[in-house]
This record gives structure tokens, sequence and C-alpha cells, in this order.
């Protein structure tokens, strides 16, 4: 039996990815091994959203040219973003790859493997999707649907519409039969996946035609999904029924993730973020209204080029204002192949530090506060496993997405009732609810 080894870098698309590489591997009759020494087919799948992603990558790569000088018969294989970056140069900069592939490609690499084809091959185009192939999760109870690909977006500091291509949508009726799958195979927790989720349907064909809070509600309506969640949102297509569908569908949680990444008007148009500081806060207001416990979350890059000290002012008064629940901060990198890259005023690292440095005060100062309203609490969690930090104890999530490390007895997938003793502005801590564990999922 052959055995591959997959490195899996980069967001939770690529994680999805990586099931579906991994499934259809399985399916093929190879076996998944710990470690790449053991490996006959050692597989990457990259990202490219920074230039360090890239180097932190190569670096791995030389792990697999020294495998394979010691055993010409491994195959060597490389998918995802950075791989549909280069191409074709893939093989030139490393010619010990065999076989190179697209986030778009993935079932390429079985035609590959199952081919007597002895060169280099390289599949780049923006064909399909890997929907269709078994996924290998890694967890049971927890199962991601990709709704759709790419982003027509052309925010200037970023790679992905060049490595993913334009959005296309998968047929409504395909998702819900795939989440139907996933819930009659223990799945309790959903999580739709895409570049830009909330722009959903709006490629499909005329007829077919579903909106975004429209498949919310369908997937809802599965039988046992018992937590429905979706990444990643933009703000300009965050409309108020998708707003409202958090407030009345019963499976859909009570957490949106709404990347800011600047409070400048003037900075997110040079982004080309297509919406402003004051639809931004419009959102927000919206959600505050509509789903008053929400917790809401973002990302924000500091240091774009040209930013004052007024405008990085701006953002931290929209954190202070929002006061998140918790933020993916960033300090801005040139992306070589993007517009941002080449913009003039690129700041000097130590005052891209000091700004990343008051942000992230800010972000956990006003996390901290936020999560003091669950203390006292009777929260439900589920269990994700024994907790990181202290094996006697367990470790789960709410539907806010907050982490809860809890003492009591329940299995990974249970769904628990947990009495929040602590909070810091990552975390929960608490008891098991005496007497009350929800049936186990
Ligand atoms: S919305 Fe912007 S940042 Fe997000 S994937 Fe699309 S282009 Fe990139």
């Amino acid at each position: 039996m052959k055995r591959y080894h997959l490195t899996t870098f980069g967001c939770q698309m690529n994680e999805h990815d990586s099931e579906r590489m991994k499934g259809m591997l399985d399916s093929l009759g190879y076996a998944e091994v710990e470690r790449r020494d053991d490996a006959d087919l050692i597989l990457f799948n990259t990202c490219s959203i920074r230039e360090s992603a890239d180097n932190r990558f190569v670096g791995h790569l030389g792990e697999a040219k020294r495998l394979k000088a010691e055993d010409p018969e491994r195959v060597v294989g490389v998918g995802g973003c950075w791989s549909q970056s280069v191409k074709e140069k893939v093989f030139e900069r490393f010619p010990f790859v065999d076989v190179a592939f697209g986030p778009g490609q993935i079932p390429k690499l079985a035609e590959f493997l199952t081919s007597d084809s002895l060169t280099a091959q390289g599949y780049f185009e923006f064909e399909s999707f890997p929907g269709h192939l078994p996924p290998k999760r890694a967890r049971a109870f927890q199962g991601w649907v990709q709704i759709s690909v790419g982003c027509n977006c052309v925010c200037s500091y970023c790679i992905v519409p060049s490595t993913r291509g334009r959005e296309v949508s998968r047929p409504a009726g395909d998702l819900v039969a795939e989440v139907e799958r996933l819930a009659a195979d223990g799945v309790r927790e959903v999580t739709l996946l895409g570049q830009n989720v909330n722009a959903y349907g709006r490629d499909l064909p005329r007829g077919s035609k579903v909106t975004f809070a429209e498949l919310l509600g369908m997937v809802d309506a599965v039988e046992g999904v018992e937590r429905l969640r979706y990444t990643s949102p933009h703000p300009k297509d965050m409309r108020e029924d998708v707003v409202r569908a958090h407030a009345e569908l019963s499976s859909l949680c009570e957490h949106i993730h709404l990347p800011l990444q600047s409070g400048s008007t003037r900075v997110l148009k040079a982004m080309r973020r297509t919406y402003d500081r004051g639809r931004y806060l419009d959102r927000v207001a919206l959600i505050r209204e509509l789903v008053p416990d929400c917790a809401i979350t973002t990302d924000i890059i500091v240091g774009f080029p040209g930013e004052t000290e007024a405008e990085f002012e701006e953002t931290l008064e929209v954190v202070e204002e929002v006061r998140y629940d918790s933020a993916f901060t960033f300090v801005f990198s040139p992306r070589r192949g993007t517009e941002a890259a080449d913009l003039p005023d690129q700041l000097s690292h130590p005052v891209k530090r000091e700004r990343m440095e008051r942000l992230v005060e800010a972000v956990q100062r006003r996390a901290h506060e936020r999560s003091q309203r669950f203390v006292g609490r009777t929260v439900e969690v589920l269990v994700e496993g024994p907790s990181r930090t202290d094996a006697s104890r367990l470790r789960g999530r709410t539907r806010h997405n907050k982490a809860v490390n809890f003492e009591g007895a329940a299995e990974p997938g249970e769904l628990t009732l947990v009495d929040v003793a602590s909070a810091t502005s990552q975390t929960l801590a608490g008891v098991q609810h005496a007497g009350r564990t929800l049936a186990a999922a």
C-alpha cells in the first residue's frame, strides 16, 4: 500500500481542500502516515496570502528534495494557492517536483497518480469544485461545506482572486444534499466556506437563484444540524436578511465575523474594500439591534501604505466603539503581484510594529470587557476534547465561538451545558452544569 504525507498551510479553505485530497487518496488505496520520511507520496497544500507564507513553505520543500534524492521513486506534489500563483515555474525552480496543481484542480492529482506519466505535470485551470470528493474530516462531528470558489472583489493587497479565480456558486440543491449526508454521518456543526460567502448565489442561473440568507434557511432545516456557521463574509454584502437569519434560525450561531481591515475611509478606498467607515458601522449597528448578544469578530491590517497616524487612530476608534469579541490583526506586508505592493509610502517596520502593539492592546482590553458578560451564565458547549492547557479538563466552543475549558465528563461531539465562572479575553472557564447534559449529539 502506497503511503502519503500531506502538509497544509493557510486558511480554512485549504484545510477543507486537504480533507478532500486525503479522502480522494484513501479511496485510491493510499494510506496516510504521520512522518514525511515514511511517505511514498509527499504533498503540500500551499498558501500564498503573504510572502512569509511562501518562504515558510519553501523551507519545507527543501526536506522533500532530500527525501526524493534518497529515494527517486518518491513522488512530490505541490497544490494550493502558491502553486497556482507560480504555475509552471514550480518545475523550473524545483525540478524534483513531479506534479503541481491549483486549488481548482485537486481531482487532477488522482489522474496523475493513476497515469503512467513519468514527466512532471502541472494543472492550473479554475475548473471544478472538489465538492464531490469524499472528505476525510479531522473531526467526526464538524464538517465544512464549500459553497463557492473564487472572489470577484479586487482588494488591492490580496492575491486570492488571481489564485482562486472568479466567484462560482455551487447549486443549492447540491449543498443541501451534502449537508444531509454530513448530518447522517454524525456531523453536528456545519461551517459554510467561501472567500466571500455572503455574495453566494448571484452567479447562479435564472430560475435556480438562491440568496445566502435563503441558503442558511435551507441548511438550518436539515435534520441533525445543531450548529451552523460560515466564513468569510464581506461587509459590503452583509444584508439585513442575513443578519435577521441569526435572530431567527435556531442552528445559526450568534457569531458574525465582519472584517474591518481599517477604520479610515481613505485607507479603505486605497484597499479597494468598496465600503466606507459609515457603512461598516451601520452594519454593526444592525447586528447589535437584531442580535444584541451576538459575538462580532474581525480582521484588521495595520501599516497599509500611506496610513497616517491620524488614520490609524481612526482604526483604534472603531475598535473602541464596536468592542469586538476578538480580532485577527495583521501587519501589512507587500505581496508580490498585488497592487498594494507597488504603492508609494510603504511604512517602516518599526512604525508598523508600534501600531500593531497599540492595536493588540485595545483589542485585548475590549475583548476582555466583552467576555465578562458570560460570567455567571450557563452556556451550551460543543465538546472538542481534552483542554490544551490542563488534561484533567475538557475543551469546547460556545455558539458565540468562545473557547471554554471546564471540569466535567463528556465525549467529543457532545453538546453540554457549562456554568461559566471566569473569563479572559479569549477563553471562558467553568464547570459542567449539574445533571443537565444535552443528549450526545
Ligand atoms: S474579499 Fe478581498 S481580501 Fe477577501 S478574498 Fe476577496 S479580494 Fe481577497
